[in-house]
């Protein structure tokens, strides 16, 4: 070792290194790349105050913005059978769980709170990507549920927040059997002639899209969310064609009809609270009297318009 590895060589580095910004205070945005502040991208609701994009939101910030005064009350989802399976990949099922459950302080991948919105009922169901990617398991399977009796208990409007890369692959056929189970459940708000709404976030995918996802009265989404059930890149290899731009986008759902509004987030809570006052407002038909109310198209295009 002499002068010019120890000395020179470090000051040269260190020159031409580029200058790292603290983690703690800067975060880059993932869509245009620009530096954004923490601070500031929280008093924005995580939208990128350069491109609008939209970085994903925690089930604790999202639910805050969306009730009255952001105040809610939780329901405990009851525990379900760990690990049937005794599944083991990489890791086993049961370490994984433990991992997630003490990262996020939560027993699932799925909360369930009720509260009021513009002075209307509300229970919502939410996702929590940082769980096991929001995967659809047995308890997610029983939050659904419990949110939907809760909603017929309380007369309430149901809003479901998917943000799941799918069914839970260690539950196997459990996590699937979630599906028509979801289903189900959120038939029993629509027998009750409440509204289900579906707020589709980054990402919606899988199982999850394939089931009660895709049923809500109003299918609503954030901009630039990925709605599919398969991802683009196993699509293109299978069929062997370059998808279009934008393909699994909100907005390109909207464009073919598969989805009622693509909403900022910043409108979300003045939307929802009008969606909701047009369904449920007392000059309308009664609830049980479906045939007379405007199609849920049309109520989505009549809140959507300035
Ligand atoms: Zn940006």
């Amino acid at each position: 070792m002499n002068w010019l590895t120890s000395f020179v060589r470090p000051k040269l580095q260190a020159l031409v290194r580029k200058p790292e910004a603290p983690e703690n205070l800067w975060g880059k945005c993932p869509a245009c790349g620009q530096m954004i502040f923490h601070r500031e991208l929280d008093a924005a609701m995580r939208v990128c105050p350069h491109c609008s994009h939209h970085l994903r939101l925690s089930w604790q910030r999202r639910l805050e913005m969306l009730f009255d005064d952001g105040k809610f009350e939780r329901t405990a989802v009851a525990p379900v059978l760990v690990d049937p399976l005794k599944f083991r990949d990489r890791k086993r099922y049961s370490e994984r769980l433990k991992e997630s459950q003490g990262k996020t302080g939560e027993s699932d991948a799925i909360v369930v709170a009720h509260g009021r919105i513009g002075g209307f009922p509300l229970v919502a169901a939410a996702f929590n990507f940082e769980f096991m990617g929001g995967s659809m398991g047995m308890a997610v399977g029983d939050g659904l549920i419990l949110a939907a009796r809760l909603a017929v208990e309380q007369q309430a409007s149901l809003l479901v927040i998917p943000a799941s890369g799918g069914a839970r692959m260690q539950e196997g056929i459990l996590s699937l059997m979630q599906m028509p189970r979801s289903i189900i459940a959120v038939d029993e708000v629509k027998e009750a002639g409440l509204p289900y709404i579906v707020l589709l976030t980054d990402p919606t995918t899988g199982g999850v899209s394939a089931s009660f996802a895709m049923l809500g009265d109003f299918a609503l989404s954030e901009p630039g969310a990925i709605i599919g059930f398969a991802g683009a890149r196993v699509i293109e290899e299978t069929i062997r064609e370059k998808l279009p731009e934008g393909f699994q986008r909100a907005e390109y759902l909207l464009q073919h009809g598969m989805i009622d509004l693509v909403v900022p987030r910043a409108n979300l809570r003045e939307t929802l609270i009008r969606l909701i006052g047009l369904v449920r407002d007392p000059v309308l038909p009664a609830p049980g009297n479906r045939a007379a109310l405007p199609s849920p198209a049309d109520v989505a295009r009549h809140a959507g318009a300035e």
